[in-house]
């Protein structure tokens, strides 16, 4: 493995408080030395006006594979996360079959050795066959390598699972994903229940089948001890009281999609089942609560929830196109020109969602660009300028709201495990 200077990039490493133009020297597949001289045998790259972050991490990622391989399989879906400048994916487990077993755990780490892209961390089951009934079998899991446990594209419903579930997974100190929505309230819902739902005449899903969950679920984190990972937080009601919990000490923490922090319900005017999402897109007062949220902490992390659909499932009317957009490839974009360029958050901040938060939610030793650690690095060019072309995504899916954007910032290099995995032409 050839030794690799970053050379005069600002660095950004929030794990270290470090924001300084330095030389970042990778050997062996570590992190090995800042401020290092090149040498001849040094493969440069040139970082002048670029940040230098460590890997971005995505912890919210529906891979598909195994069952659904016309949506995505391992190989695309790790292949856009490098391009979106992720170096590690946590896969969420409704699969075909779901993620509940050792067997099924294997299959995915083998998937991805051999599409040797990104990193891939296993999100297993809550639950067997992730019907709710009873719990999987964590501790086989947990022992195969999965870093939580989550039913995502569904809530964990009965409550007294998701309290076993707290309690078990105490044991192997992992945190418990909840997609937070009581469903009895969201039957036939298309779309945020409001105004523009009203006047629409579709089917609306209320934020309070939202906030339900999230406090039940808090409640039961803060009785039983154990983690809580809220995932794509969409409501105010949800970041009120995620915000008075952690001040009284409950383990819990949550993340926002990009989607949810740039969109809103105005936009399914236009019918297009492209801003139909689960939790929905909400009125302005909830963008603006999620983004004082990711302001004030209360919101740990930025994740997609990327959920590819082939194009003839997301063609069908509203009323039944499936729920979910593709995100790895606009994400870090979106993040840049939404969120750092109006000055919501600044660079350290915005990237700390992207890095060292989501691995300690995880319990990975990644996202820092600490002398010693892995060397997964990106390269982030924040002045280029670029506009969004879903043909051109590695995604096996296209299935987005934003084709057409303009935005700024994106990856210009990933580097995995000290290996140049990804450099834009
Ligand atoms: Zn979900
Ligand atoms: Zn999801």
């Amino acid at each position: 493995m050839p030794r690799i200077l970053i050379q005069n990039g600002r660095v950004i490493d929030p794990s270290q408080a470090m924001d300084r133009v330095t030389n970042l020297l990778v050997e062996d597949g570590k992190i090995a030395a800042y401020d290092a001289t090149p040498t001849e045998q040094d493969e440069i790259i040139d970082a002048a006006g670029k940040i230098v972050a460590p890997g971005l991490i995505d912890m919210h990622v529906h891979l598909r594979e195994p069952g659904r391989e016309e949506d995505e399989r391992i190989a695309t879906g790790t292949a856009a996360a490098l391009a979106g400048g992720f170096s590690s994916v946590a896969c969420c487990p409704n699969t075909d079959p779901p993620i509940d077993s050792q067997g099924t755990v294997e299959f995915i780490q083998h998937q991805a050795a051999l599409a040797d892209n990104c990193n891939v961390f296993v999100i297993a089951c809550v639950s067997k066959n992730r019907e709710g009934k009873e719990l999987a079998e964590i501790g086989q899991l947990v022992e195969a390598g999965a870093v939580a446990v989550s039913d995502d594209g569904a809530p964990v419903f009965d409550a007294e699972l998701m309290r076993r579930a707290f309690e078990y997974c105490l044991m192997f100190d992992i945190p418990v994903a909840n997609h937070a929505e009581i469903l009895e309230l969201t039957k036939h819902g298309v779309m945020h229940e409001g105004t523009t739902s009203l006047v629409l005449g579709l089917g609306g899903i209320p934020a309070a089948a939202e906030d339900v969950m999230v406090s039940r679920d808090i409640a039961l984190a803060e009785a039983t001890g154990g983690r809580l990972h809220i995932m794509h937080v969409s409501s105010g009601g949800s970041t009120h009281v995620i915000r008075r919990a952690k001040r009284r000490g409950v383990r819990v923490t949550a993340e926002v999609t990009p989607h949810h922090f740039t969109l809103t319900d105005e936009c399914l005017r236009t019918f297009d089942s492209n801003f139909k999402m689960n939790p929905p897109l909400r009125g302005q007062g909830h963008v603006d609560a999620c983004i004082e949220a990711l302001q004030d902490g209360t919101i740990d992390v930025i994740a997609t929830d990327h959920a590819p659909h082939a194009k003839e499932k997301k063609m069908q009317e509203l009323d039944r196109a499936p729920f979910g957009i593709v995100g790895l490839e606009t994400a870090l974009g979106l993040v840049v020109t939404r969120l750092v360029e109006p000055g919501h958050l600044d660079w350290s901040t915005a990237l700390a969602k992207l890095t060292i938060n989501p691995a300690r939610v995880l319990g990975i030793p990644k996202g820092t660009l600490a002398v010693g650690a892995d060397a997964d690095v990106t390269i982030i060019d924040p002045e280029a300028r670029w506009t969004v072309e879903p043909a051109e995504f590695r995604s096996k899916s296209t299935n987005t709201p934003f084709a057409g954007w303009e935005l700024k910032g994106r990856a210009a290099v990933v580097i995995v495990g000290g290996r140049v995995k990804f450099k834009r032409g």
